[in-house]
């Protein structure tokens, strides 16, 4: 092995609406942070990013605001997640060396300005070559699915932006759709429903940990209890309020209606030859989302397919990507075509 290869620091890229991870090439996952900066709104000098960001929300001045810069799936403050992205790779990248090869992780329903965006980021924090990859592809790979054979595999992966719906076969998306309807929609819900429901204000991130410890999307055997902390709308003042699993259902099964319909609507629109497959291996749910209780079992009865939750959801795109970059020559076929020039 040479100087330069020993030396180089080709790196993998999961730009996440929620969460950003960083692999390392010949070293595995190197950074997982959640996707939100921290900036001086006067002059947009970036204060913090990833939990350092986080840690900030409600108690900082005025002065400074804290966003998530890709929101949607793709990147809508293009300035600050250019920054965050570039505060990132140079906390996961140790050596003095800058990111050679970047393979970085798009939506599959990205634009070419939005393709365009990515690239200029990744080139601006130091990238010699630029590779993007479809979310669903990376999810597929992560989650071990040969996807040089002709099955055909279907992937869900639902992160906090954006729901990828996949079916994918001999390196190829067949089929896909990406809905910009996802985890931030639900915890949102949840917000709401206790506004509406109850006059109880509760912050974002309350919400986020309701839903992760009692969020459901089918009746459980036994109901959890949870005791929530929030502020009464009509006197302001702070006081808790006992909830459970069946009144965070019904928060969040709009949001679970149409991720499920998206899958159903998509599963009609596959060619025959690859339905049939596809009821031999099912569908794999990939992304945080996944882990929300029942949701395999869900869609398992409106779609009478097999569903099986990925092994760690969260990390299924980044390793994906990580194999891409791992081995560049032999998954070239599985790039996203761009017009660079
Ligand atoms: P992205 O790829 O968009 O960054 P992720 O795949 O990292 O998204 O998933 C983040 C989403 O998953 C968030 O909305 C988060 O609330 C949700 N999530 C994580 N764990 C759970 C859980 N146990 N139950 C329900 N939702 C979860
Ligand atoms: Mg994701």
């Amino acid at each position: 092995m040479s100087f330069f290869k020993l030396l180089s620091n080709d790196i993998a890229i999961d730009l996440g609406t929620a969460n950003t991870l960083i692999w390392i090439k010949g070293k595995g996952i190197a950074l997982n942070e959640p996707s939100i900066v921290a900036f001086d709104v006067s002059n947009k000098h970036i204060i913090a990013v990833g939990h350092e960001a986080q840690a900030m929300v409600g108690r900082t001045h005025r002065d400074i605001n804290i966003i998530r810069p890709l929101r949607d799936g793709v990147i809508a403050n293009f300035e600050i997640a250019e920054g965050m992205m570039r505060a990132f790779i140079r906390k996961a990248t140790t050596s003095w060396q800058a990111a050679r090869r970047i393979v970085v992780c798009v939506p599959s329903g990205i634009t070419e300005v939005e393709k365009r965006a990515v690239r200029d980021s990744c080139e601006h924090a130091g990238a010699k070559e630029v590779y993007l990859i479809a979310e669903p592809m990376a999810s597929a790979i992560g989650v071990g699915l040969n996807v040089n054979e002709s099955v055909g595999n279907v992937i869900v992966d639902i992160g906090g932006g954006t729901t990828e719906i996949a079916v994918i076969t001999y390196s190829r998306i067949v089929q896909d759709v990406s809905i910009r309807v996802a985890g931030d929609e639900m915890t949102e819900s949840i917000v709401k429903y206790f506004k509406d429901k109850h006059n109880f204000l509760i912050g974002e991130r309350t919400a986020e940990r309701i839903k992760h410890t009692v969020g459901s999307a089918v009746q459980l055997e036994e109901e959890i209890e949870v005791e929530v902390k929030g502020r009464d709308n009509i006197t302001g003042i702070p006081k808790r309020i006992q909830t459970n699993s069946a009144e965070v259902r019904e928060a969040i099964k709009d949001t679970i209606e149409n991720i499920v319909d998206a899958v159903i609507k998509l599963l009609d629109k596959t060619p025959p030859e690859l339905a049939a497959d596809i009821l031999d291996r099912g569908i794999i749910l990939t992304g945080g989302g996944a882990n929300l209780i029942g949701l395999d079992e869900l869609i398992r009865r409106k779609t009478r397919l097999p569903v099986v939750i990925a092994e760690e959801p969260l990390t299924a795109v980044v390793r994906g990507t990580g194999i891409v970059v791992e081995n560049l020559n032999e998954y070239s076929a599985v790039l996203m075509k761009s017009n660079r020039y």
